[in-house]
């Protein structure tokens, strides 16, 4: 890493195995049956959702995960240096909120180590002319941040909040909106351009702005604006842990280094799978996957899928991708504001909203664009300082570009540590605070190296896939096959290919569950004691 000192702490990397979650060695314990009412293929914490559910309702299941930690995309783990906690992929935890599954408690992750920070300020986005807007948790005091730019636009981020509360409705003000552009809403309705960036970046969509049908992303600054941006305590992986250890102590079993290859199919029925070390495990009952459905479809004879679903596969399309660099630091990022200066968790770095429009013709030719790039970064350890040693931080930096590059991905090994270092300038420009010495560690995820660490991120996929209307709810993954029952019988899908689609939702992890436990004779409802639920 070039000009960067160390500065004495120890490389966690060199200390392996340094992961954070306790899961990750997790008792390899031997089942004492390779039989099982459900076998689950991939940890990712939608699939431990369903699993917990099954496991409540007594069902005994195995979750099988190929690699040596549990979480997938929600892990956290010291990777640069020892002391300083990362997450690995996901931070913000916004869509969970709005899960029955914490938002009412039904399945109490707080006694399995799951607690939420909810930061103050939510979001800052500072520009290079000085000028900067900070979403704070008040919405009165975020609409006096705009109005202090343009006193209009903060009349107009007052009256969309407003909007926003209704935005479950299939009203025909809906319904215009959420089929125009992200870009076609916030320039009808902000006059300026700082107040259209921060409209255009709070936050950064994988979806290009002036795409039709992107409408939504338009309002999903007052999601954060509702929720704050949640951290777990601890880091991301505190998710995947809780619901981990809330499987096994309903009687689950959970192995890692497990990677599936191949499902096996008895009578027309998927009844198990098999592991690459040749294990078998049956299932009695059902067989549930989270492997991304580009690598399912190899795992049994073709003729079993049927031509609408090999076609659906076919033709699934990858997201815009990003890439992720993890920095341990000495200080946290600093911004100057009128009242002094502000280190927030979430900031974004837009310098104006043409260079979001730039974003889509970027990927289309294959190029890495580092001029004026816009960056996302997350500062956990300002809100939680378990997350560093005292005094010390972790930050995150997330940059948009794309994973098939001209020359191929492997291009990545090539030039990541030259993206990172370009994207590092731009940020010193506005944070002239983050000197090269007050950077400990890096460590740098190319779009192919988060594909390699998780193969659910096919492509560089973060979120498994694309969510343009092509592959969005009854279209996900494939016209069809949307309502987590797959075309062999006995088997079942959740995770990002499945609606709504990636994030840290828990969604498809539940709607998973209510479908499978009404196939296997009971419901959502008796086993967390409620009355009435229906998908969400
Ligand atoms: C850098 C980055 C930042 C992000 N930030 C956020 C954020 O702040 N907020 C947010 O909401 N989202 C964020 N995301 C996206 C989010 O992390 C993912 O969309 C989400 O975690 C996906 O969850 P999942 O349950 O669908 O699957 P995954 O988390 O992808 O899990 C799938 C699991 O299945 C396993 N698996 C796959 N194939 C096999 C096999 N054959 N055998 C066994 N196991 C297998 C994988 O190893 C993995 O553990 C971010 C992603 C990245 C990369």
């Amino acid at each position: 890493m070039s000009g960067i000192t160390r500065r004495g702490f120890v490389k966690g990397a060199a200390l392996a195995p340094l992961a954070l979650n306790p899961l990750s060695s997790l008792a390899q314990q031997t089942p004492k049956t390779d039989r099982f009412d459900v076998v689950v293929a991939g940890a990712g914490h939608n699939s431990l959702v369903t699993a917990a559910y099954l496991a409540k309702a007594g069902f005994r299941c195995v979750v099988l995960e190929g690699r040596p930690t549990v979480g997938g995309g929600v892990k956290s783990a010291q990777f640069t240096l020892r002391g300083f906690i990362h997450d690995t992929c996901s931070s913000a935890h916004n869509g969970m909120q709005e899960n029955p599954l914490i938002r009412d408690n039904e399945i109490n992750l707080g006694d399995y180590g799951l607690e939420y920070i909810f930061p103050d300020p939510v979001f800052h986005m500072p520009f290079l002319d000085g000028a900067y807007i900070t979403q704070w948790r008040d919405p009165e005091r975020t609409r006096a941040e705009f109005a202090k730019i343009n006193k209009k636009d903060g009349d107009t981020y007052w009256r969309m909040w407003k909007e926003s509360e209704t935005i479950q409705s299939n009203s025909k003000f809906w319904q215009r909106r959420l089929a125009m552009s992200h870009w076609d809403i916030i320039r009808d309705n902000f006059e300026d351009e700082h107040c259209r960036s921060f409209m255009l970046a709070c936050p950064w969509s994988q979806q290009p702005p002036q795409f039709p049908m992107t409408g939504r992303v338009a309002y999903s600054a007052f999601n954060q604006q509702r929720h704050s941006r949640p951290l777990p305590k601890g880091g991301s992986g505190k998710l995947t842990e809780a619901l981990a250890r809330f499987i096994e102590a309903h009687g689950g079993v959970i192995l890692t280094n497990k990677p599936v290859a191949r499902l096996i199919v008895e009578g027309g029925k998927c009844t198990g799978v098999e592991c690459a070390d040749g294990s078998a495990y049956h299932a009695e009952k059902a067989v549930l996957s989270t492997i991304h459905i580009k690598h399912l479809v190899d795992m049994a004879p073709k003729d079993l899928w049927g031509p609408d679903f090999i076609d659906g596969v076919e033709t699934w399309q990858p997201e815009f991708q990003m890439m992720s660099t993890n920095y341990a630091t000495s200080e946290p990022i600093k911004y100057p504001t009128a009242d002094g200066m502000i280190s927030p968790v979430h900031s974004e770095l837009l310098i104006n909203p043409a260079r979001a429009l730039r974003f889509a013709y970027d990927y289309t030719i294959g190029a890495v664009n580092t001029e004026n790039p816009p960056v996302h970064i997350i500062q956990t350890s300002v809100a939680d300082p378990t997350r560093a040693p005292a005094g010390m931080h972790t930050i995150k930096v997330v940059g948009y570009h794309p994973y098939d590059l001209k020359e191929g991905p492997k291009h990545w090994d090539n030039i990541k540590e030259e993206v990172a270092d370009a994207t590092l300038k731009f940020i010193q420009r506005y944070a002239p605070n983050l000197t090269n010495d007050k950077i400990l560690e890096r460590e740098v995820m190319s779009p192919l190296d988060l594909e390699r660490m998780n193969p659910h991120n096919w492509h560089g996929s973060c979120h498994a896939g694309g969510s343009g209307p092509s592959q969005s709810g009854a279209m996900r993954p494939m016209p069809g096959w949307a309502n987590y029952r797959m075309p062999i019988p006995g088997l079942y899908q959740t995770g990002g290919t499945t609606a709504p689609g990636g994030s840290v939702t828990g969604l498809p992890g539940r709607n998973a569950a209510i479908v499978m436990l009404k196939d296997l004779g009971t419901s959502i409802e008796d086993v967390v004691g409620k009355k009435q639920n229906k998908t969400s």
